[in-house]
């Protein structure tokens, strides 16, 4: 199977009767209980960037109430798909498959932007991506920093593999994923092999589809899940490392979990050697709100003799990172960040954990302590 996705070649996905726009928002009471935890609401004050106000444009503009305007999109736009407002709804309003639809109505009144058409168009073809990237890694040194809009990559793309059978574990690599987390590969892998497991990394994966279908291009997002399905068939159990993918990967490869979940499931079958280091934590809003294994995460770390954890936690803990806000509209992503760089630099931390891939380039982007995820610090520590 060729490594790059050919996503018009790629079988339709099953979509069995989604429910429309209009049929999600009707389960909104306008409660208002989502605006104080809303970080654009707290931004800008107003409740067109609310979840609640967003949900009334998008269902204004859906049933043509409403033209839209620069201004509109801007709301739109803005909007992180942080899914705080879901976590405190009464109502279980779905915003995530609302903000997919509206931003599906905006993608076809309005093309997007050169950066978002270009992170979408590599995305979805990591070997492109990953030549780009080695490109980049090469450059770095050389450009100044606003043409940095990514830390430096490692110095060569994982290229692990292994033949499924029904003992292996297999991994979810991802896209941009795929490049920066040479060494947490190589980390799960031997977290694995101390629960008696062996990690294995199919060939013919890509992206998760996540990045598109939050800019409204479902169709290719479906077509990435299809090509994942295809690539995951014949293993009983998939683990992602990025919570920003879980959803989509979950939704496309039957028997998908985080990986934090997996390893936390077997926590008492792991060793790990004392670590006297204060580590700050930085929560990704996607694995509080939608993996929600943040307890699962801080458990595995507590087993660590002598290792300290601050939790970062300014400005509703968001980085700004939203998918590709870091680079379609840094200046924006970075009134987000800054919150949590000067927290991060007050905590006394030693080094910066994140379970998601986004949060960790932008957060990384911005500070000279060493970033990781979780459980590349955890492997570090088996005893
Ligand atoms: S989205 Fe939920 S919490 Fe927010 S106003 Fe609507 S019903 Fe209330
Ligand atoms: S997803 Fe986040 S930024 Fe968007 S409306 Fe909900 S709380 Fe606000």
């Amino acid at each position: 199977m060729p490594e790059d996705v050919r996503v018009t070649d790629a079988p339709p996905c099953p979509d069995p009767d989604p429910p429309s726009l209009q049929a999600l928002t009707d389960r909104c009471v306008q409660c208002g209980l989502c605006l104080p935890t809303c970080p654009t609401y707290a931004l800008d004050g107003l409740e067109s960037e609310s979840p609640r106000g967003r949900i009334a444009l998008a269902r204004a503009l859906d049933d043509g109430r409403l033209a839209s305007t620069p201004t509109t999109d801007a709301h739109l736009d803005h909007c992180l798909g942080c899914r705080r407002c879901e976590a405190v709804c009464p109502a279980r309003v779905d915003f995530g498959a609302i903000l997919v639809r509206a931003r599906a109505g905006q993608r076809a009144r309005r093309r997007p932007g050169l950066r978002q058409r270009g992170a979408e168009w590599l995305s979805a073809r990591p070997r492109a991506l990953s030549a780009l990237l080695g490109l980049y890694r090469q450059a770095w040194p050389l450009l100044p920093a606003p043409l940095r809009p990514l830390p430096r990559p490692p110095a060569s793309p994982t290229r692990m593999a292994g033949k499924m059978d029904g003992t292996t574990v297999a991994i979810f690599t991802g896209c941009v994923a795929r490049s920066y987390e040479t060494g947490l590969h190589a980390a799960v892998s031997r977290l694995l092999a101390g629960i008696g497991q062996q990690a294995v990394f199919p060939d013919g994966q890509g992206c998760c589809g996540t990045l598109h279908a939050h800019a409204g291009d479902r169709d290719t997002a479906a077509a990435l899940a299809a090509r994942n399905r295809a690539a995951f068939s014949g293993t009983a159990t998939a683990l992602t490392l990025t919570s920003g993918c879980h959803e989509a990967v979950a939704d496309a490869v039957p028997g998908t979990r985080d990986a934090i979940d997996h390893l936390a499931d077997h926590a008492d079958e792991l060793r790990f050697a004392p670590r006297p280091e204060r580590v700050a934590l930085h929560l990704p809003c996607s694995q509080r709100n939608v993996v929600g294994n943040d307890a699962a995460l801080r458990g595995l770390l507590a087993r660590v003799p002598g290792l300290e954890v601050v939790v970062l936690d300014a400005g509703f803990g968001c980085c700004g990172a939203a998918g590709t806000q870091m680079l379609t509209d840094p200046a924006r992503a970075e009134r987000f960040r800054q919150p949590l760089l000067d927290q991060l630099a007050a905590s006394g931390a030693t080094r910066l954990l994140s379970a998601n891939i986004g949060c960790r380039l932008h957060l990384g982007n911005g500070t000279a302590l060493p970033v990781q995820h979780p459980l590349e610090l955890l492997a570090d520590c088996l005893a």
